[in-house]
């Protein structure tokens, strides 16, 4: 099987349930935003704007699980910001499961080891002596951590144990080169590769999440999957980036250039992800067949951006992940108050303007679920791509030249010095604005305008 048969099992009865209900809108995945801070400072990260003047604040324990409790979904996806920085990351996972959830950490993978590492204290007995020296011996923990280990774990509090119920859900934008520069660290792809190493190698499951942008090269994102795979990587979600950004369509409008210079169209992003079908063969992807199908230029969906609501300190975010026309108390209310006839795409035609080239997977990922926009075959489709075999890891992508930035001495940092002009101290496009606050946002939601610049600097520095 592609997925996990109890989640399976769990979205198909929910579902089903709902439908019997007539119910017309509700939450297939809750993604749940604790908090906004961030360790790192991507370059074009969307919630350090919207968010900057709650960066410090974060929602309680309470408020996250009641939040799961109102939208009551299967699946809740924990995201931010960096959620392993929630204080109560343990306890907060621990509730969602013990509400039976599916639980899905996004994360960029810097303290993933550390809380794994409590995890392995947590169990300590000499029994796990071999597991520890395999992790030595790989390289995963130093003989120091060992130590730490052994001496086991000693306060009361929760740690995040591997389960069928949870997958940490690592954020990567390519190769070695690319991911560190898009994060703006050298060194942070291989701390994911390390993380997820060890996570496989204790029993957790693990997923990577990547947003395809105007400049993406969908060759290395190939690339990626295969290189992941042979990590025996449990699945991936792939969405395009998307970005509206008025001022840009401005421009296209008053001084007639193309929407191509500024977004990734849907036409671009049919092209990028021509090939979606034959890598939902090849590699484990989440979500249905039905959103690849769309994705890849072979049919229309109609946004259903309620069914993936998001929660975050400021309330229930209408009308979606992606644009912010206000906060709700509650997810019922939201619900009721949005008028969800003005928002996203039917038949190609866009109700809101913002929505024009829309096609992320929060917005349409549940469309395919849900049978809107039903055709015939839809349901046999997506039964079968779920119970069929889950492809085999693909070993071969050992051979990929994964590590081609800093770990061969490409790192991006000398670049980005040398690009700053020391006369009139112009702003690299390797950095962000030094004006801005250093922190927070999500994976995924982002100034795609900013991302498209490096990865466009990057194929510049490849061709030369
Ligand atoms: S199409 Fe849907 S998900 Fe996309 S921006 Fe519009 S409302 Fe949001
Ligand atoms: S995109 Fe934003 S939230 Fe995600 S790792 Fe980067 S700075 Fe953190």
């Amino acid at each position: 099987m592609r997925f996990p048969l109890a989640l399976t099992a769990k979205m198909a009865r929910h579902i089903i349930s709902h439908k019997i209900r007539r119910t017309p809108k509700f939450a297939l995945v809750l993604q749940l935003e604790p908090l906004h801070t961030c360790n790192l400072t991507c370059t074009g990260c969307g919630r350090i704007r919207e968010y900057s003047t709650s960066l410090k604040d974060m929602m309680t324990l309470e408020d996250c699980l009641g939040s799961a409790m109102e939208a009551d979904d299967p699946m809740v996806s924990i995201c931010g910001g960096e959620p392993l920085i929630y204080p109560k990351i343990e306890e907060l996972i621990d509730g969602l499961l013990d509400q039976g959830r599916f639980v899905y950490v996004c994360t960029n993978a810097m303290f993933m080891r550390k809380k794994m590492k409590d995890y392995l204290a947590s169990i300590y007995t000499p029994a796990l002596e071999p597991t520890v020296l395999k992790l030595i011996e790989e390289k995963l923990i130093s003989e120091k951590d060992a130590e730490t280990v052994r001496k086991g774990k000693h306060d009361q509090r929760p740690v995040i144990k591997p389960t069928k119920w949870m997958y940490w859900n690592v954020h990567i934008d390519g190769l070695e080169y690319t991911h560190d520069l898009i994060v703006e660290r050298e060194g942070v792809f291989k701390e994911c590769v390390e993380a997820i190493r060890m996570a496989k190698l204790l029993g957790y499951k693990v997923a990577t999440n990547t947003t395809v942008y105007k400049e993406t090269d969908v060759k290395e994102i190939e690339q990626m999957f295969e290189f992941f795979s042979s990590l025996e990587v449990d699945g991936h979600t792939i969405s395009p980036g998307y970005e509206y950004d008025a001022a840009k369509k401005d421009m296209v409008k008053r001084l007639g250039k193309q929407p191509e210079d500024f977004f990734l169209t849907r036409k671009m992003t049919r092209e990028k992800f021509a090939k979606i079908e034959e890598w939902g063969q090849r590699f484990t992807l989440f979500g249905t067949t039905v959103y690849q199908e769309f994705l890849a230029g072979k049919r229309e969906l109609t946004c259903t951006a309620w069914a993936i609501p998001t929660r975050n300190i400021k309330g229930w975010k209408a009308p979606c992940y992606l644009m912010t026309d206000g906060h709700y108390e509650h997810y019922q209310e939201m619900l009721e108050k949005v008028d969800w006839n003005k928002y996203g795409v039917v038949n190609g035609v866009a109700r809101d303007p913002r929505c024009e080239n829309c096609m992320v997977h929060c917005g349409y990922d549940p469309s395919g679920a849900l049978g809107t926009n039903y055709q015939r075959g839809d349901n046999w489709k997506n039964f079968k791509y779920n119970f069929s075999a889950k492809p085999k890891p693909y070993y071969e992508g050992r051979k990929i030249n994964a590590f081609n930035g800093a770990s061969i001495g490409k790192g991006h940092l000398a670049e980005a010095k040398a690009a700053i002009n020391p006369r009139t101290g112009a702003k690299s496009a390797f950095q962000n604005d030094a004006s801005e606050p250093a922190a927070a946002g999500s994976c995924g939601t982002v100034d795609t305008s900013q991302r498209d610049e490096l990865l466009a600097k990057i194929s510049e520095v490849r061709k030369s």
